[in-house]
């Protein structure tokens, strides 16, 4: 790591970790971080949480976990090309989702709904960055000397996407950025838009996949076109998976690069000479203009076709009566809740009833559902 541009995240400018540790022995903090996010319960369990479509639906859709996966890899390359903390970009994109509920942003909508009802003293409401935040703050029961995971202040500011200033002020140093209007790193940053080049690439394949949406209605997506004319200049006989994977590959090969000499541009124009410059600075990490146009329509492309498909609707539906359904009976009784989640539901049985609620897979959302609502089942 001894390339790190001088305004990189490094071991000597790290906030470091609210408890004090001794340093790592053979990797560095965010190796650490990294590390301890892959062997956390949360991460685990992306594996069975949506992406768009319900786990169970096929094996070879996305899930958030090989979401955070292609995030992880995309973000990387763009970390190494422009002298940035590779292992943090690498940690902050693995915990980006930690906080995600079952069942995607229907999931995520419904839990909020639920939660907005009620007055409380942290302000209410279910949001899936603070949700993670909390998650590696707080949730995970892993150590003997800290609640969460114990991560570097730098871990803990990208996965703090984004946040309202009312629940900014209680998150302390880690929340003031919002109230002051300061960016994170650069490498919090580059993991924000590595996240939209994974998913809007890897939803236009699932959703081909899915047949919901089709290569017809893509000739009509400009950055899904000019690659797709591309391949079949190239390879007249193409078709099927190796059409859509040699046109998908294009289109994330040309998002990264255009965001990598973009955001190089910013970087020489602005030229800050630390960590704290960036924070100062306006946003870095940026595609080009015409890139963004090209984004932009790309993402209305998939909340038009695919996000609000009948069939994806669906779904939707009965991911909020699933989740408002356990939200009401834990919260009636909430002694039903598993013993830790009893105790803490004593403090805040609100707060409590969210985060198990969220914790669940989506299999294990349903099976919960069974075992409280249908008859017969004990
Ligand atoms: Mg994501």
């Amino acid at each position: 790591m001894s390339d790190l541009a001088c305004y990189a995240v490094s071991i000597e400018n790290s906030r470091g970790r609210a408890v004090a540790e001794p340093a790592p022995v053979e990797r560095s903090e965010f190796q650490r971080d990294r590390d301890r996010i892959v062997h956390s319960s949360a991460f685990r369990r992306l594996e069975y949480k949506t992406q768009v479509f319900v786990n169970h639906e096929g094996d070879l859709f996305r899930t958030r976990l090989t979401h955070s996966i292609e995030v992880a890899q995309i973000a990387r390359g763009i970390a190494r090309a422009l002298h940035l903390n590779e292992d943090l970009v690498e940690a902050i994109s693995l915990a980006h989702d930690l906080g995600h509920t079952p069942f995607g942003h229907a999931g995520q909508d419904a839990l909020n709904e639920c939660m907005q009802k009620h007055d409380e003293s942290d302000g209410g409401g279910f949001e899936h960055n603070l949700q993670s935040l909390r998650i590696v703050d707080l949730l995970e029961e892993n150590y003997g000397d800290f609640n969460g995971l114990n991560l570097c202040f730098e871990t803990r500011e990208g996965i703090l996407k984004h946040c309202s200033p009312q629940k900014a002020r209680g998150l302390g140093e880690v929340g003031r950025r919002f109230l002051e209007n300061h960016r994170p790193s650069l490498e919090a940053q580059i993991c924000n838009l590595a996240d939209a080049i994974a998913y809007n690439n890897h939803d236009i394949d699932d959703g081909l996949r899915s047949g919901l949406i089709s290569l017809e209605q893509l000739a009509g997506v400009e950055a899904f076109a000019q690659p797709s004319e591309e391949v079949l200049r190239k390879h007249p006989e193409i078709a099927g998976r190796r059409r859509i994977h040699e046109t998908i590959r294009r289109m994330i090969n040309a998002q990264v690069i255009d965001l990598i000499s973009e955001t190089r541009r910013n970087i020489a124009c602005e030229n800050p000479q630390s960590l704290d410059a960036v924070r100062t600075a306006p946003p870095l990490a940026a595609f080009s203009t015409a890139m963004h146009a090209q984004q932009r329509a790309l993402k209305i492309f998939l909340r038009d076709n695919l996000y609000r498909h009948y069939q994806v609707l669906r779904m939707t539906n009965k991911a909020r009566r699933i989740i408002g359904d356990l939200f009401g009976a834990f919260i009636e009784s909430p002694d039903l809740l598993p013993p830790q989640y009893q105790a803490m539901a004593r403090e805040n049985c609100h707060r409590a009833v969210a985060d198990y609620i969220a914790g669940m897979t989506d299999r294990y959302a349903i099976r919960e559902h069974r075992r409280l609502f249908a008859v017969g089942e004990i």
